[in-house]
């Protein structure tokens, strides 16, 4: 059996570490994102998707990826405004979006807005651009 090089997990986590890189929180206060959608026909557009993601730092596909597996359907990013196939309520969107802030977004440790997002063998780990800690994530259902 050839032996495969495989990372460790403690490897891995020290390269994560590595590329962190701590920058200074801008002063203004956090005033968390909320939806803006309407329906047409049988589908749901969330209009300020664009914004949402700017806001969180976040890239258009990987919010569209959470939204997609949060309300069961599908869809895609057209035109900067997420499609979603179905009808939903803006308060159901915006009930999904706050449970995202709050655990995809707030930094568990020094509770910092100022995050991001990382994959990293399959797995979802929230990098802190303010205190530089590294936490897992359970990924999107
Ligand atoms: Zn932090």
């Amino acid at each position: 059996m050839p032996r495969l090089s495989i990372e460790s997990y403690e490897e891995m986590l020290n390269r994560l570490y590595s590329t962190v890189k701590v920058r200074v929180v801008k002063g203004e206060r956090f005033e968390p994102p909320t939806v803006r959608s309407f329906i047409v026909g049988s589908r749901t557009v969330i209009a300020n998707f664009k914004e949402i993601c700017e806001k969180l730092n976040r890239p258009p596909e990987e919010m569209a990826r959470f939204f997609l597996r949060e309300m069961a359907t599908g869809g895609g990013v057209e035109d900067q405004r997420l499609i979603l196939v179905g009808r939903f309520e803006e308060r159901q969107l915006n009930s999904a979006l706050q449970f995202y802030i709050r655990r995809y977004v707030f930094c568990p440790v020094c509770k910092s807005p100022d995050t991001e997002l990382v994959r990293e063998k399959k797995l979802l780990y929230l990098k802190c651009l303010a205190c530089g800690a590294i936490s897992p994530v359970p990924d999107y259902r």
